[in-house]
């Protein structure tokens, strides 16, 4: 048996703890890790609270990243030994996943940790980070550069946005930080923001059209704020939207899109194609500085997972959660 964080349902309702996890109870899957690091993202605090239904089957090792050590292998591409890193696929929803000492998976999800990164490092950036890394990529894709405008980051102070400011200032954005913690703006600008706005200021409703302020944004809130985003953008912008943590709706009007040629670009990170990740994961370790990861970065142990899933739906975490496992 090893260690591991089990979410189940039962007639008392939704519980979480720590348990005692029989190997032979783990899924099908032809490769099998040693966990050594993982991370809290929002979809594991709503996993681990069951405020939304993001787990699929019961009972759930929730965890839906993790940095390890390949233990055994019957895939081609992986032997005994190997350093690996997987993000999403499903683990932690419908797949046993990352809060555990042991993960069995298919080696298809997996990609080798990135030579330039630590396992720590690795889960520091984690799936949040990641998809901040595919949307930027997203918006690059489309055309958009440093010189067509500022690009604006919602959720700022979270996990997506905190990476994501990193990455756009290295980039040479100029970097405006929409945030509901004022008391973070040393914190965003020691990250690379030159502006940071209240983000009251987007999220009630607004005009379908409003004066243009950025050329670019990386969204994680959706909603008004995500409406907000696409009317304030510029002629030819486009919205990279990660998000939901202000609400899944998205209450806009065709009006950015055709008098203004904005686009709207959806970002997935949980089934994106194994190149797309090697992409994202190169860019990673090429542009991302590492002090301001580190800056970025709290480091917990294991025990303390559970409430750290609790406190990221407060919006009370601050960018990134590594958590020591192995
Ligand atoms: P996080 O660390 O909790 O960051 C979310 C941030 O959003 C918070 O720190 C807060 O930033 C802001 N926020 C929270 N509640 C809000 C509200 N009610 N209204 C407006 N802003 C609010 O979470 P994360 O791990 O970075 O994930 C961010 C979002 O991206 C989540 O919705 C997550 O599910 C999604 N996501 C999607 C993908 C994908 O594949 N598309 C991958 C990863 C994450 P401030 O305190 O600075 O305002």
């Amino acid at each position: 048996t090893f260690r591991a964080v089990v979410v189940d349902k039962g007639e008392q309702g939704y519980g979480c703890g720590f348990r005692d996890f029989d190997e032979a109870d783990l899924m099908d899957g032809d490769v099998t890790v040693r966990v050594t690091h993982s991370t809290v993202n929002y979809k594991d605090g709503l996993a681990i609270t069951g405020k939304a239904p993001v787990v699929r089957r019961f009972p759930m090792i929730p965890g839906i990243d993790f940095a390890g050590v390949v233990e055994s292998s019957s895939h081609p591409d992986w032997k005994a030994g190997d350093e690996v890193v997987l993000d999403g696929w499903g683990t932690g929803e419908t797949h046993l996943g990352a809060y555990a000492q042991k993960a069995r998976v298919k080696g298809d999800w997996l990609i080798p940790r990135p030579a330039g990164l630590s396992p720590a490092e690795c889960m520091a950036i984690g799936t949040a980070g990641y998809t901040a890394a595919l949307a930027v990529i997203a918006l690059e894709k489309h055309g958009l550069t440093p010189d067509k405008g500022p690009a604006v980051v919602t959720g700022a102070a979270g996990g997506v946005g905190s990476v994501a400011i990193a990455l756009l200032s290295k980039l040479g954005w100029r970097v405006i930080a929409s945030t509901g913690r004022p008391e973070e703006a040393d914190y965003l600008k020691g990250l690379g923001a030159a502006e940071i706005i209240d983000r009251n200021e987007l999220s009630a409703p607004g005009k379908p059209l409003a004066k243009e302020r950025w050329a670019a944004g990386v969204d994680s809130v959706g909603s008004t704020t995500l409406a907000n985003l696409l009317a304030q953008t510029r002629y030819n912008g486009a919205i990279a939207a990660c998000g939901l943590a202000g609400g899944m709706d998205l209450p806009s009007s065709v009006a950015p899109f055709i008098l203004r040629g904005v686009a709207l670009l959806g970002v997935d990170s949980v089934m994106a194609a194994k190149e797309r990740r090697l992409e994202a994961w190169s860019r990673l370790d090429r542009d991302l500085d590492r002090a301001k990861l580190a800056s970025l970065t709290t480091t917990i142990p294991f025990d303390k997972v559970i409430e750290t899933g609790k406190a990221i739906l407060d919006g009370t975490v601050r960018g990134r959660v590594v958590v020591e496992i192995g």
